[in-house]
């Protein structure tokens, strides 16, 4: 036995409360993908927002581009910080002007 099964990785504590925009998903899609470990190979399924997402505000759940935020997948991530999806133009735009 090398180490400890140290609970849930995913909480990278950073962020936080300075998350000011989550992402919103029009589509979500699940991927399953296998993780390699020195402690064997666990099954991780992800599930990862499909076609382009939007800034939705962290504080009033509005959307930054205007359109409501009905029907959307909002993800507990930070939007500004999301490089691996693709982003709504109007939303970049609109976060972008309000710096
Ligand atoms: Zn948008």
């Amino acid at each position: 036995m090398r180490g400890h099964p140290g609970g849930c990785s995913q909480g990278r504590t950073e962020g936080g409360a300075q998350m000011r925009y989550k992402v919103g998903a029009e589509q979500m899609e699940q991927v399953p993908s296998l993780a390699h470990r020195p402690d064997g190979v666990f099954r991780a399924a992800r599930t990862t927002p499909v076609g382009p997402t939007h800034a939705v505000n962290a504080a009033t759940g509005t959307v930054a581009c205007g359109i409501t935020a009905r029907g959307l997948e909002v993800l507990d991530q930070d939007w500004e910080a999301a490089f691996f999806v693709e982003r709504c133009p109007r939303c970049f735009a609109a976060v972008v002007a309000r710096d």
